[in-house]
């Protein structure tokens, strides 16, 4: 491997390294999982990564194997951002805004751009970008990479939505750009000589061959939050094919993005933000598709047993709280209306709708009385980032999508499995979107707990497909979540999305892996110590 380091030093602009430290930090994102990589190389330029993927793509026709792994802050759940060859990191150098064009409402970024920089930059110009996951040191490209849902994502929709057009670099190390053409573009696409011109034809063909059962499958999943396998629903319309769709949660194992432009939206800072509590967990079976045709700009939700847990764990959190917190659950509901009028009639039919459910409602459009109820969408960080004693928060199943009118019973049945392991059903996330987090404390080093972690994970899983959702929206299906993909979309489509993989990385090298680990390989590279410790990105000093 040092003859590979040797040579990418000599040819890249960026730093290449081999040191047992860097390796062994990178080794880790924050899933359960670990993996290290033999190289780690912190691009400079596009050129870089086209020749890193050119390099390895030689060494394959000649039949040597080295993957790579692009990897952006490393804050995926699902074991993702790791693998065993050569990691690129983005957030060192490929890091800057190349253009915003704020009549267009469109913004060009590398993909280390944070989403930190980024709502910083949009919002000087009164834009934002609305997807945008809780981890605000992740990146643009990760975000991309595993079409990421936010907290307004229940009225802006998730990344893929925003997604105008990417620069990727092939398996080969040719560059490209996706968007949408028409036939005419696409025939001439088609007839290229180049690595570019195979894929056209080959997933035309793919897609072609297999248009009924796509087309029967495409409002199962895609009226759902769902980031699980490639959105092979989204390539080919009537009137369009785009490639962008495949590569927008692809997690980076169909090519590497080296620039994303993206649509943003006006943004307004003056919102109405409640706290609506409820007594009776089956209230929100009706009530969530009512609130939703208020249109909320947030619809999130945290559970008694969620703020019995942070109270145990910090008893000094939640005191003076402006609210039952024996309540069964609590929503977090802001309204962004661009006139204060709408909110407020918004504003008012929700409280009519959480009165005739028995729940009191809490509202501001101050910012100082808003930071309180904010204090409470936050608080699951308690135990996300609990860090005192052998057991962790560990993100399995942790963001598992239902349609809305199964939100409720998904809940019912996910607390029995919680109660049948002897652990509290605490639960949060963005419930108009349909998200629901489960992050149980387990000792992974304890055979009894591991045990635990795959009893809740199959049935997570199974209960989220039985009720039409999905088994991931945004962290990712990646290797954790893999083995439970064929539950979700059944042999046919599995094996037309494993064709797709065939098709853009035929010697796999990109993220191999992810999307495609089976039990066993997934068990090999289970932690025994995980720990939420934040990961400061690794810069090259
Ligand atoms: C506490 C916590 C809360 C979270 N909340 C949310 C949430 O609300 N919503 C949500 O959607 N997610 C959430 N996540 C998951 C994660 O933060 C997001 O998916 C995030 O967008 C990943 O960005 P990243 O920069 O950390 O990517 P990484 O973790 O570095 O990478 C993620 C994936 O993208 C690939 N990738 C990275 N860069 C590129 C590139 N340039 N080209 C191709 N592939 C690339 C990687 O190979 C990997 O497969 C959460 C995670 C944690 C730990």
């Amino acid at each position: 491997m040092n003859k590979v380091a040797h040579y990418l030093q000599e040819h890249l602009l960026g730093e290449v390294t081999t040191n047992s430290e860097v390796r062994r930090y990178f080794a880790f994102d924050k899933s359960i999982l670990h993996l290290a990589p033999a190289i780690v190389a912190y691009p400079r330029t596009e050129e870089d990564i086209r020749k890193t993927a050119n390099f390895c793509w030689q060494l394959a026709k000649r039949g040597q194997i080295i993957p790579i792994t692009p990897r952006g802050a490393g804050t995926d759940t699902s074991g993702a951002a790791i693998g065993p060859g050569i990691m690129l990191v983005f957030p060192a150098h490929l890091n800057k805004i190349l253009n915003l064009d704020v009549k267009k409402k469109t913004i060009a970024v590398e993909p280390g751009v944070t989403y930190d920089v980024l709502t910083q930059t949009l919002f000087s110009h009164q834009l934002f970008l609305p997807p945008q996951p809780n981890q605000t040191y992740a990146t643009i490209g990760g975000g991309v990479a595993n079409n990421s849902f936010g907290e307004k994502s229940v009225k802006y929709g998730p990344t893929k939505k925003y997604v105008r057009s990417l620069r990727v670099v092939l398996a080969n190390g040719e560059v490209i750009e996706t968007g949408p053409l028409n036939k005419r573009e696409l025939s001439r696409k088609m007839g290229l000589t180049t690595f570019e011109g195979e894929i056209y034809r080959a997933l035309d063909k793919l897609l072609e061959e297999n248009q009924q059962i796509i087309q029967e499958s495409r409002d199962r999943f895609t009226h759902i939050a769902n980031s699980a396998g490639y959105n092979i629903f989204g390539v080919k319309s009537n009137d369009n094919f785009d490639l962008t769709p495949l590569i927008v949660g692809s997690q980076g194992t169909l090519a590497v993005i080296s620039e994303a432009t993206l649509a943003v939206e006006n943004h307004n800072p003056q919102t109405t933000l409640c706290l609506a509590s409820l007594p009776k967990l089956d209230s929100l079976a009706e009530l969530l598709p009512q609130i939703k045709q208020l249109k909320p700009s947030v619809l999130d939700f945290i559970n008694q047993p969620a703020l019995q847990l942070i109270a145990s764990l910090n008893p000094n959190e939640l005191t003076d709280f402006p609210t039952d917190l024996n309540s069964a659950i609590h929503l977090i509901i802001e309204f962004d209306h661009q006139k204060s009028g709408q909110q407020k009639d918004a504003l008012k039919k929700l409280d009519r709708l959480i009165t005739s459910a028995d729940g009191t409602l809490a509202a501001s459009t101050n910012p100082s009385e808003q930071a309180e109820i904010l204090k409470i969408k936050q608080s699951p960080a308690t135990i996300v980032n609990f860090t005192k004693g052998p057991a962790k928060a560990v993100p399995v199943a942790e963001a598992v999508a239902v349609p809305d009118n199964q939100v409720y019973e998904y809940l019912r049945r996910a607390y029995d499995t919680y109660h049948k392991v002897g652990l509290p059903p605490a639960a949060w996330g963005q419930i108009g979107s349909g998200i629901v987090r489960f992050q149980p404390l387990l000792d992974l080093a304890k055979v009894s707990d591991r045990q635990k972690l795959f009893k809740i994970s199959d049935s997570l899983y199974s209960l989220a497909v039985k009720f039409g959702g999905s088994i991931t929206a945004g962290a990712g299906d990646g290797r954790l979540r893999a083995p439970y993909l064929k539950l979700q979309y059944g042999e046919s489509l599995l094996s037309i999305m494993q064709a797709v993989k065939k098709i853009f990385d035929p010697y796999g090298l990109l993220n191999p892996g992810v999307k495609t680990a089976t039990p066993a390989e997934v068990k090999g590279l289970m932690r025994t110590d995980y720990s939420p410790g934040r990961h400061f990105e690794h810069l090259y000093r």
